[in-house]
């Protein structure tokens, strides 16, 4: 199994990092898509890359530290996209549900992303909180489509909209509440060939326990809800999964 987003990068999981990775590998999670936030973290993802192959790591500017990128960071970001390996471009996007993160300023990390992603013909990692309509213009603008959208939750009518220019989504924690029921009907309705699973740990545990540390390890119950919710094979949602992930971040051209 791949996990298509997690942060193994993030302090939180400093001191026992290698025991989570050894424990999430038992359970057939071999490899992780990690995504760094900010250049500050740049070149800690890449050591941990190197000391842990099952890392494959991604590049980006998240929205979330917007006041702390500078414009020079997005050179930073294509100089180092030019010499360091990265599955993809991010994590970034939008997040228009904490209010006190400069929309604006946003918009420009954002869409000029999406331009460094189209130069270096790399898939596109997103974050897109509150804001799936205006990243989707972000990449009509940029007529730029190859991309995932990490913890998905649009509409249905969105949902037509991207799965049409062959946009992928992936899904974590968020689904397995059992009164997440506008979620479930989206899950649902995306097609298994246009999935990926997610932990976005150390963020965004299962319920009942979000408030406390996610861990890779978790991937497998998320596999398993959706399993059970669609009334698929398990065994068959991992193996296809596997198979979407690994084209899309072209894995085996590593
Ligand atoms: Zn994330």
């Amino acid at each position: 199994m791949i996990d298509a987003h997690i942060h193994l990068d993030d302090k939180r999981f400093d001191k026992d990092r290698a025991t989570l990775i050894k424990n999430a590998e038992k359970k057939g999670i071999n490899k992780f898509i990690t995504a760094a936030v900010s250049v500050s973290g740049f070149s800690k993802l890449k050591d941990i890359s190197e000391k842990y192959p099952s890392i494959i790591p991604s590049y980006g500017l998240h929205p979330y530290y917007i006041n702390q990128h500078k414009k020079d960071d997005l050179k930073y970001l294509n100089l180092w996209l030019s010499s360091n390996n990265s599955c993809a471009l991010g994590e970034c996007g939008l997040d228009f549900f904490l209010k006190d993160l400069d929309k604006d300023r946003q918009q420009f990390f954002f869409e000029a992303q999406v331009e460094l992603a189209k130069t270096h013909n790399l898939p596109l990692i997103l974050h897109a909180r509150g804001a799936v309509a205006a990243v989707f213009q972000g990449l009509k603008n940029a007529r730029y489509y190859n991309a995932m959208i990490h913890s998905y939750n649009g509409s249905i009518e969105q949902t037509k909209q991207l799965l049409d220019k062959g946009i992928k989504f992936s899904f974590g924690g968020a689904m397995c509440n059992l009164n997440a029921h506008k979620l479930h009907k989206l899950v649902k309705y995306c097609p298994i060939d246009s999935i990926m699973f997610e932990t976005d740990a150390p963020d965004q545990n299962l319920f009942p326990n979000n408030k406390i540390r996610n861990i890779p390890a978790n991937l497998q119950k998320i596999i398993a809800y959706y399993a059970e919710l669609t009334n698929q094979n398990i065994n068959l949602v991992e193996s296809n999964s596997d198979k979407v992930t690994t084209k899309f971040f072209k894995l085996n051209n590593l």
